[in-house]
């Protein structure tokens, strides 16, 4: 077993600006042997959500504090170097919250094994939080009908795109919004969206009274700020609108700036509702065996940017925010 391990640890807190190399600390000690119930497990590939920039922050409060010097979190996925007094096999494929780092000693009750089913890194996107958001956001608080017209920000981003193909499976009208040609040519002639805008190319809200003439009746709101205000101005009657993420506000700093549209939820008698992924751990196991199905008959497709190197962790994260990423963000740490 290699013992040396290299660990990224969060060095400043990026509060009110972007996330900067600088925020992380590389240091390299020796791998920590396991303790009772503890497993040492070699970290494969890992996935970057947004996130982690409020975790790094402390906002929200849904998740424990981080504190200056903490290994960086992160879900990944590994193989069990050292088993410990833990029962899990030598060599057993493992996802959980692995950290930035090449070797992670957790307790193995923090892990769940994974059947080596050639679609692995699935199980951090479509198969993993980022499908389960997606696919109990939608049930949950969105509550699509056929024939609705679904609008999505940040979508061709990982949990954007999953919702989006969702929403076609369940017969509705889907509408991407996302940033710059590649992206929307994606949405529509790989995922097979009705039609997508590119924000940077002109004003929203004159694409938005060409496209959807008759309101929106679900908004899924990865990104907040302006974009979300202007959407709001164009829901329709009954419209729900679901906040899952607020990624703007990593530009302008705090919390997202609020809507001034949000008078438009009376007059449309819309509801507007945030939601955490882990308030639905009940539905977990039927939306993985759903997203498995479409997965397996080409409903579902999976999109994933893959990045290389421990010591590109990072930067790897600052690609959400800089658009960078089409699909789920991951890293391959080990070879
Ligand atoms: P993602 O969409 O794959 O990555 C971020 C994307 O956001 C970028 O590629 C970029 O796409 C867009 N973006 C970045 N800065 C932007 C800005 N200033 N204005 C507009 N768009 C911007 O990330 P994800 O993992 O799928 O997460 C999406 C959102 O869901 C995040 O806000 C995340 O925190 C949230 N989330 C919430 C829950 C929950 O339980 N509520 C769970 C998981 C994720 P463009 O190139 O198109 O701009």
């Amino acid at each position: 077993m290699r013992n040396s391990n290299r660990q990224w640890t969060i060095a400043a807190r990026p509060v009110g600006r972007d996330v900067v190399e600088s925020d992380f600390a590389l240091v390299e000690g020796p791998t920590r042997p396991p303790g009772p119930g503890e497993v040492v497990v070699k970290v494969d590939l890992l996935g970057f959500d947004p996130a982690l920039k409020g975790w790094m922050e402390n906002i929200g409060g849904y998740v424990a504090p981080t504190s200056i010097g903490d290994v960086m979190r992160g879900s990944g996925i590994g193989t069990v170097i050292d088993p410990g007094d833990s029962g899990l096999g030598m060599g057993t494929t493992v996802i959980g919250p692995l950290g930035w780092q090449d070797f992670s000693t957790l307790p193995a009750g923090q892990l769940r094994t994974l059947e080596n089913d050639g679609q692995l890194s699935a199980h951090l996107g479509v198969l993993g939080t980022t499908g389960l958001t997606a696919f109990c956001g939608l049930e949950r608080v969105g509550k699509p009908f056929p024939g609705d017209t679904l609008v999505i920000t940040g979508a061709a981003g990982a949990v954007g795109s999953v919702v989006g193909q969702i929403g076609q499976i369940g017969g509705c009208r889907v509408i991407g919004v996302a940033g710059g040609p590649d992206k929307c040519r994606m949405l529509t002639e790989e995922l097979g969206f009705d039609a997508a805008i590119d924000y940077k190319e002109g004003p929203l809200g004159d694409r938005l009274r060409e496209l959807v003439p008759e309101g929106i009746d679900v908004l899924w709101d990865n990104v907040g700020g302006t974009m979300l205000d202007t959407l709001l101005g164009k829901l329709a009657l009954k419209a729900r609108v679901v906040i899952c993420g607020g990624i703007s506000r990593s530009k302008t700093g705090g919390m997202p700036v609020g809507p001034s549209n949000y008078f438009n939820l009376v007059f449309r008698r819309a509801t507007m509702e945030g939601f955490i992924l882990n308030d639905y751990e009940a539905d977990y196991d039927r939306a993985r065996q759903r997203l498995k199905s479409w997965l397996a008959d080409g409903r579902l497709q999976s999109r994933e940017d893959v990045q290389a190197g421990l010591e590109n962790a990072p930067r790897t994260l600052m690609r959400l925010f800089e658009g960078a990423n089409t699909g789920k963000q991951l890293l391959r740490v080990g070879d």
